[in-house]
């Protein structure tokens, strides 16, 4: 059973990341960067790290979890199969993740640990701490976290969660992790009262009023039996360059391919990111591209997130962060396509 929320000062909100900063190798935390973007980035050793911000982040904390190159095994003998895995033991604290983010977590989690396990991704979550930050307000007029089910405050998925009211912030415990830091720290903690909660409240409730539901198994249907107008998929698909801006930006992105690079005998196995709008991302041994025309490759990206993964974790594996319509130079929107084919004016 969930804990009770409790109460933290921000002056005890500093002394509690000062406390979790000893405990851990990183401490992954927003920070203002050039041009006052939002970036991801080790705060162990700067004090840069933000303890509550405006917005999200350019890039999410997959950055950290799937980078886009990965070293996996060392080759110490291609010719005699002899891999070495390159471990990643460093243990991590994952600060102020917005909810549509720590949604993105736990659905990649699902995609690397449900049936094949990677035990590369296994490592890397079971060191790792995540405390969300929860949203006072919509970060961007297009980001639609609340249709999706992930925002403005998380519901699972996360060890800590904080979600900050006019006094402060109160705090909850999402896992035994969580609580076992808040056990460590409980001076720094105070009761909530009903007042906190009901500012809570009242701030989702902003959140709601702006949102359409969207069913999601209808949606995931009308695509799963083609019931989508061909122009809309043809509009996508024409006007996507293939810059790979949304599949690199996007917190549930999972794909990946594997590569050897040898120098003779030895060498490193690595992953790097792959996608859906690249041509050869299904190609075949035998050179068959199963959906060679251009157009149809983003379309996979669609497919994938709101027919795919509804089947496969009954929810779409888009949480409405709206990076991939900030940064597509072909102006293609999600949303826009949901609210289309969902029927919502
Ligand atoms: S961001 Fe837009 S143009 Fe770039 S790959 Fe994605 S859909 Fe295509
Ligand atoms: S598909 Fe776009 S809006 Fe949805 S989670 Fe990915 S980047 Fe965010």
């Amino acid at each position: 059973m969930r804990m009770k929320r409790l109460f933290i000062t921000k002056e005890n909100l500093e002394i509690l990341v000062k406390h979790l900063k000893k405990s851990c190798d990183e401490f992954i935390a927003p920070k203002k960067e050039h041009l006052d973007d939002i970036i991801f980035g080790d705060a162990k050793n700067d004090g840069k790290e933000l303890l509550d911000y405006e917005g999200n982040s350019v890039i999410s904390p997959r950055a950290f979890l799937l980078p886009q190159t990965e070293e996996l095994f060392e080759i110490k003998s291609a010719r005699n199969n002899r891999f070495v895995p390159i471990e990643d033991k460093k243990r991590r604290v994952f600060y102020g993740v917005r909810p549509c983010d720590i949604k993105a977590v736990g659905l990649m989690k699902s995609f690397f640990l449900d049936e094949f396990v990677d035990e590369f991704y296994q490592q890397k979550l079971e060191n790792s701490i995540f405390i969300a930050l929860a949203c006072g307000k919509r970060c961007l007029s297009k980001s639609f976290c609340h249709t999706m089910g992930a925002g403005p405050v998380a519901s699972d998925n996360f060890d800590l969660q904080l979600i900050p009211i006019s006094r402060g912030y109160l705090m909850e415990a999402g896992s035994e992790k969580g609580k076992s830091i808040l056990k460590k720290n409980k001076k720094l903690f105070a009761k909530a009262n009903l007042k906190d909660e009901k500012e809570i409240k009242d701030r989702s409730r902003h959140f709601i009023e702006k949102d359409k539901e969207v069913n999601f198994r209808k949606l995931a249907k009308l695509i799963k039996e083609d019931k989508v107008r061909q122009e809309a998929w043809d509009d996508i698909g024409l006007r996507c360059v293939i810059c790979s801006g949304c599949i690199t930006l996007c917190p549930t992105c999972s794909c990946f391919s594997v590569m050897d690079r040898l120098n003779g005998d030895k060498g490193i196995r690595m992953r790097y990111c792959d996608g859906c709008p690249y041509a050869g991302f299904t190609k075949m041994a035998g050179g068959n591209i199963p959906q060679p025309q251009h157009k149809d490759h983003i379309r996979r990206f669609f497919e994938h997130k709101l027919n795919v993964d509804v089947e496969r974790y009954q929810t779409p594996s888009c949480v409405g962060c709206s990076r991939c319509i900030q940064t597509c130079p072909g102006n293609i929107s999600i949303r826009k396509f949901i609210d289309e084919v969902a029927g919502i004016k």
